[in-house]
């Protein structure tokens, strides 16, 4: 039995065995071409052909996964069918460069032209345009790819990348899991697996060569883990899992289109993390009500330079706009820490968690924040965008921002740049300052949103990464659920917004604390959305307060988390 480990970018189990799928031989020798007119309709028919057989696969795909999904496939036939693209190919073969040829240089051209846009959406699109050509030169080399849709039962698709092509071409009936060695969970595959439901597990170092055809696996989309040959007790304990999880799953989707209110009617607001743009539709879909973080530092992260006002601008009104007028908190640039960034030029610092991040590296930084206040003023016209302060620390900080908000808004007021001065600005409370001095911060921030992974860490003074302390890095210490009651109760005095976008705030043992202190907005991963909406309508605001009663007069962690453990436990056995 081996373990090996990847990303986990669509959950649940699935067990089968395990069929790779090998890129067909698309190697082909370049020759010159001697009858320049055949060539071009040699070129010409391989395009038609592959459209044709796109457009046939696009209609399976949205009677299989949807119309959406239908159209990356779609778009693949428009971006072959531009008479441009096409143009320069034929130029090629009259200058007796070969079908083959001519189709693989405009092709990288059109690649190498979308990474270099610095624009994650046209970036992404050379995966699809490499996705394009090895269609059409399977056409052209008479190498159609192998049908995936009539594999064995519960198979286990091995692949070096699944393109949208191929996932086109699946079938839930066969296909139990995916894996591959490349993707991520922005990915269009990724997104793909996740539309179909199949559990996926990427980024699999060599998973192709190390996972023969025929090997029996447990695929854990949830955890990110493909186990080969699993033992008797191992194959039980996966059976029990991909049991409760499909009956979870079956009972979660009655949570769609419901609002989020608490046993005896109390409504909430129930939003999601993102890490970019793109993730608001997956949160649309799983039925958020809004954006409670966006994490725009994923997209200083991802990019080799950084991104200019304008790419910015585009992200955060795109967020905004797919979420049709619902509320997106977008987070300003939060490095540091465990974040680098490397042409940001950080110097490595002793304690960098304790160091020159976040708020503090910004407000020093002028040039990088202008750029990104502006680019959110500016999208803050075009959708119900707030602005959040990552790590404050001091009233200060936060005084600050909105003067330079302010001072940018009237920038474009003399520019006649369309911009939304009005915007929120709030803060995250995730420093033990900040929470101690939450009635004053709330003075001044527009609304607070609780970031617990790192307030858990700060109030405990341990650092998560650090296996020796680790036993202290946990929410259910009596010093982190108190701090956190005492910011929630100056929120709510002062009538702003409170909400939470820490892990913590999808913590189903905690969920009723959060309900008894008055939280008002639960910001969690939109996988996390439906079962937590499902964990709100088990309480009434007057039962959440009376465990929390107990709980609160408890002075040990494990005290606390056997307590919630006990009262769930009884909760559950009363509903049987
Ligand atoms: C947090 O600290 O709780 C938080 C949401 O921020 P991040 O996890 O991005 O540091
Ligand atoms: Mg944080």
């Amino acid at each position: 039995m081996v373990i090996l480990k990847g990303a986990n970018v669509s959950p649940g189990i699935g067990i089968g065995r395990i069929v790779v799928i090998e890129e067909p031989d698309l190697s082909y020798e370049p020759k010159p071409v001697e009858d320049v007119e055949a060539e071009k309709a040699r070129l010409t028919d391989a395009i038609n052909d592959y459209v044709e057989f796109t457009k046939a696969q696009a209609e399976q795909m949205k009677e299989s996964v949807g119309e959406k999904e239908a159209e990356i496939l779609m778009g693949h036939v428009l971006m072959i069918s531009d008479p441009y693209m096409q143009g320069e190919m034929t130029k090629l073969v009259e200058a007796r460069t070969c079908a083959e040829d001519a189709l693989t240089q405009i092709c990288e051209q059109f690649a190498m032209m979308f990474e270099a846009s610095g624009d994650e959406l046209t970036m992404a699109r050379a995966a699809d345009v490499r996705d394009i050509r090895s269609g059409v030169l399977a056409e052209l080399l008479n190498k159609r790819t192998v049908s995936i849709s009539s594999l064995p039962q519960r198979s286990v698709i091995v692949t070096r990348e699944l393109t949208p092509s191929m996932t086109a071409e699946i079938n839930r009936e066969n296909v139990v899991a995916i894996i591959t060695e490349t993707g991520g969970v922005t990915s269009h595959s990724a997104i793909l697996a996740r539309a179909l439901e199949i559990p996926a597990v990427m980024a699999v170092a060599d998973a192709c060569t190390s996972l023969p055809p025929e090997t029996l696996v447990i695929v854990n989309g949830s955890a990110g883990t493909v186990t080969t040959d699993p033992d008797e007790a191992t194959m039980e304990a996966a059976k029990n899992e991909r049991e409760l999880f499909r009956q979870e799953q079956a009972d979660l989707k009655k949570f769609i289109g419901n609002k989020t209110v608490t046993a005896d009617d109390k409504e909430l607001l129930l939003v999601a993390n993102i890490g970019n743009a793109e993730q608001a539709q997956d949160a649309l879909e799983r039925d958020a009500e809004g954006v409670g973080l966006f994490r725009s530092e994923f997209l200083f992260i991802e990019n080799d330079e950084m991104p200019t006002e304008d790419q910015q601008f585009e992200a955060y009104k795109k967020a905004a706009v797919t979420m049709k007028g619902k509320p997106v908190i977008i987070r300003t640039l939060d490095i540091g820490g465990d974040k680098e960034i490397p042409y940001l030029g950080m110097e490595k610092e002793e304690n960098p968690f304790l160091g020159f991040r976040a708020i503090r590296y910004c407000l020093q930084r002028e040039d990088v924040y202008r750029t990104q206040l502006r680019a959110l003023l500016r999208a803050a016209a075009y959708g119900d965008i707030h602005i959040m302060v990552p790590l404050v620390t001091c009233v200060d900080e936060i005084r600050e921002v909105k003067a330079l908000v302010k001072r940018y808004a009237a920038e474009f007021e003399r520019e006649g740049v369309k911009c939304n001065p009005n915007v929120e600005v709030g803060i995250m409370i995730e420093t033990p300052a900040a929470a101690v001095m939450a009635d004053a911060l709330a003075e001044e921030a527009d609304f607070f949103s609780i970031g617990t992974n790192d307030l858990t860490g700060y109030t405990m003074a341990c650092d998560r990464g650090n296996d020796s302390v680790r036993y202290l890095y946990s929410t259910y210490n009596p010093a982190v659920l108190r701090s956190i009651r005492n910011v929630i109760q100056a929120g709510n005095d002062k009538g702003i917004m409170v909400g939470m976008c820490g892990e913590a705030a999808a913590d189903p043992l905690l969920i009723p604390l959060w309900i008894a202190f008055g939280l008002g907005e639960y910001s969690v991963s939109a996988t996390s959305i439906l079962r937590t909406r499902k964990e709100i309508y088990g309480w009434t605001v007057d039962e959440a307060k009376t465990l929390a009663d107990k709980v609160m007069k408890l002075t040990t962690e494990t005290e606390i988390h056997d307590a919630l453990v006990e009262a769930i436990e009884v909760r559950e056995k009363a509903a049987e």
